[in-house]
């Protein structure tokens, strides 16, 4: 008899909301990461700001996290879309969508702090931290897996085996599955500004001909800059100054926040797409990055990631509610029938964004513009392209409409 009925090997965002998910239910859950926790004093190595959808605040509502992060989330009360130097533009705004914001501006620290205090009351949950899964074979009844853990090598089985490790997973790697995707030869420089005039609510979304540039609403006047750009202007935009920084910046998304200030440290990211073509296989699930790696346009990759969370804790809750195996094809079936169209769906739209706005050709140019405005003028396809970035689209498990998994969760 395997020692685990599922194991996540990944604890960055996703997999530890999956194992948060599962706290409640009667299956023997651990969790594998590599990293070390670190001190929520200390700076982490990920200080990102996450657009999370309003599916997404729903989702942790339904997992009792939500208000562990919400006061230190800003609303998203509107969205302003432009094409830099052209004419179009397109607005999205909460109260034509009827609800309470399109979204979360959140700490990944925040969301990380709130998973964390709920995996440590999780009683049937065993992290084992730093972890790292060497290696995995796969058995008809169960997966073997070969662990690291400090100088000790550990052997677990598990019925089930979640692959969260990331958009490089080792296990996708080791399975030799084939992945779909491009590099988009663009980097993300990430930072924070001040601003003199913000519009509190308000996000922008400028797209431009090196790439997409978020700004995002933070608490106190601050924005989260998500900055795509050509990686031979990655180093530039690194090293400069914090004043010729802002004035870069400031020459490309202009004055609607008045003058911008007090950087705080530059990071950047490399941007692919890497879409798995299967996501299940025998015994085994990939979810969030290792399933699918987006571009950050429209800030939808741990959205996604989320919703995978939320299905497969349904798909889950529901085999052991009968005594199923959480490892067997029809509990797997369940879950790609829940994501297989989101997934695609949510991939083929960001990718559109990502390379429709960079192509400098007038026809081209001349189509997305008039594409904005006519987005501005028909409310319908405002409000279908609202619903997918609110993470609302298509039938939703449980957890996405807000409700608790089962009524045992604890
Ligand atoms: C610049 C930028 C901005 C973004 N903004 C947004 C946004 O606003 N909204 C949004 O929804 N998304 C956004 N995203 C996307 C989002 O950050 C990711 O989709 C999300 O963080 C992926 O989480 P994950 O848990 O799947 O993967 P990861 O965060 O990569 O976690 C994988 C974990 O697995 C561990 N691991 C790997 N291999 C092993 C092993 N062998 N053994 C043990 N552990 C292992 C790693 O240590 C890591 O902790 C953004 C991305 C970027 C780059």
């Amino acid at each position: 008899m395997a020692e685990f009925d599922v194991v996540i090997v990944g604890g960055g965002l996703v997999g530890s909301s999956l194992a948060s998910a599962l706290r409640g239910l009667p299956l023997r859950v651990a969790l594998i990461e590599s990293a070390p926790p670190c001190a929520p004093n200390q700076p982490g190595p990920d200080e990102r700001v996450i657009a999370l959808s309003l599916g997404s605040r729903r989702i942790f509502g339904g997992l009792g996290l939500w208000p562990a992060m919400a006061p230190v989330a800003e609303p998203i009360q509107r969205v302003h879309i432009s094409d830099r130097g052209h004419c179009g533009f397109s607005r999205l705004d909460r109260r034509e969508e009827a609800v309470e914001a399109l979204g979360y501006v959140t700490p990944a620290r925040a969301i990380d702090c709130a998973i964390q205090a709920a995996l440590e009351r999780a009683p049937t949950l065993q992290i084992l931290r730093p972890a790292r899964l060497l290696d995995h074979q796969v058995r008809a009844e169960h997966v073997e897996l070969d662990l690291q853990l400090g100088d000790e090598r550990r052997r677990v089985e598990t019925r089930l085996l979640v692959a969260a490790d990331g958009g490089d997973s080792s296990v996708r790697e080791r399975l030799g599955l084939q992945v779909d995707g491009h590099d988009y030869g663009q980097d993300a420089v990430i930072t924070t500004v001040t601003a003199d005039r913000p519009r509190p609510g308000q996000a922008f979304e400028r797209f431009t001909d090196t790439g997409p540039l978020a700004m995002l609403p933070m608490p106190g006047g601050r924005y989260s800059v998500v900055w795509s750009c050509r990686p031979a202007q990655t180093t530039e935009l690194l090293s400069l100054t914090d004043d010729d920084f802002i004035a870069r910046l400031q020459a490309r998304f202009g004055q609607r926040l008045g003058r911008l200030s007090a950087p705080s440290p530059r990071q950047a990211y490399p941007l692919k797409l890497k879409l798995v073509r299967e996501t299940i296989h025998e015994r085994l699930v990939l979810i969030g990055n290792a399933a699918h790696t987006l571009h950050p346009v429209a800030g939808q990759g741990f959205n996604l990631g989320l919703r995978d969370v939320a299905a497969l804790a349904e798909a889950l809750a529901e085999a052991a509610r009968h005594g199923g195996d959480p490892g067997a094809s029809g509990t797997l079936a369940e879950y790609r029938r829940w994501r297989g169209r989101d997934q695609a769906d949510t991939a083929r739209l960001t990718d559109a964004l990502a390379r429709l706005f960079v192509v400098p050709w007038r026809p081209v140019r001349i189509a997305r513009n008039l594409g904005l405005l006519g987005l501005d003028l028909v409310p319908a396809a405002r409000h279908r392209l609202a619903r997918r970035f609110m993470g609302l689209e298509g039938s939703l498990p449980r957890l996405a409409r807000g409700l608790p998994l089962e009524a045992r969760h604890v």
